[in-house]
């Protein structure tokens, strides 16, 4: 086996008809330079939205299948501050709060690995984890995440710094919480394709197994199968393995 690391795909395609290919033609870019490569299968494990870009030949109604599963845009905050002793005055460990601007602030987990150790005295430092998931309430949820989306493309790091200092004062204030003096470190991650598409009941069909864009869109193309955990419209590591088992599986019957 060879891995080509640092590889950008930009298209797969079947090596003559699809029904009958016996192999696949990949081209992909590495630094400046182009390169192709022939394999006797390719499983493209790519983000859905994608795919029909990197293999224009698909058939028109599995592109468009492909295009449905839009992610879920997402940010993952971290905030180091000097002490937790406001938590354990008020006897709390994490606060949901549907609507605000950050929907859930939880104490980092407990972890123990190697020499690292969590911290267990209230007077230690901690890091803070914050999440945020960009929408537009009223709309229907592709919008609101293709919306979300838009938003992490033009908010500015001194914004979300304030919506930190902002919520954590109101929620934290009434035990001797200060974010002047209590605030060592901010680190925001954004995830503008964060969460695999799940289907909604308030938004989306109740499709037959079979009429779901997600096992439209996964069908295999001749020698080129599709994995991602958008083929099985979840969001999980554990859908990732299985959709690649399957993948893997549909090239070696064939
Ligand atoms: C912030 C965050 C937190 C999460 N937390 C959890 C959790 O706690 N538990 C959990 O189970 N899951 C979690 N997930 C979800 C988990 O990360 C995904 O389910 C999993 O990574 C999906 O794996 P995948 O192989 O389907 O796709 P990905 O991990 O998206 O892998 C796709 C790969 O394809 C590569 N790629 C894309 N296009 C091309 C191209 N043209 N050429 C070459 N390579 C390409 C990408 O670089 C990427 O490496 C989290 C996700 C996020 C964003």
């Amino acid at each position: 086996m060879r891995l080509r690391l640092n590889g950008t795909v930009v298209g797969a395609r079947n090596v003559g008809p699809p029904s009958a290919a016996q192999e696949v033609e990949v081209l992909y870019a590495s630094g400046k330079q182009l390169f192709k490569v022939r394999a006797k299968g390719c499983v493209l494990a790519c983000w859905n939205m994608m795919i029909p870009y990197l293999c224009p030949e698909l058939p028109e109604a599995q592109k468009e299948a492909l295009h449905y599963l839009v992610k879920v845009p997402l940010v993952y905050t971290s905030v180091c501050i000097r002490d937790w002793t406001s938590f354990q005055r008020l006897g709390i460990q994490r606060v949901s709060s549907p609507g605000s601007y950050w929907s859930d602030i939880s104490l980092n987990s407990a972890v123990n690995m190697g020499e690292y150790r969590s911290p267990t005295s209230p007077e230690e430092p901690i890091l803070l984890h914050l999440s945020r998931a960009p929408c537009k309430p009223g709309l229907p949820a592709r919008e609101q995440h293709k919306i979300g989306r838009y938003e992490l493309l033009t908010t500015t790091f001194e914004t979300f710094e304030r919506k930190i200092r902002d919520q954590l004062v109101r929620t934290l204030s009434s035990g001797g919480f200060d974010p002047a003096r209590d605030i060592e470190a901010i680190t925001v991650n954004r995830w503008p394709h964060g969460y695999g598409y799940e289907y909604n009941p308030l938004f989306d069909p109740d499709w037959p197994e079979d009429k779901r864009p997600n096992v439209i869109g996964r069908k295999p193309f001749g020698r080129i199968t599709i994995a991602n955990t958008d083929s099985a419209a979840t969001a999980y590591t554990d859908t990732a393995i299985d959709q690649a088992y399957r993948a893997v599986n549909e090239l070696l019957r064939g």
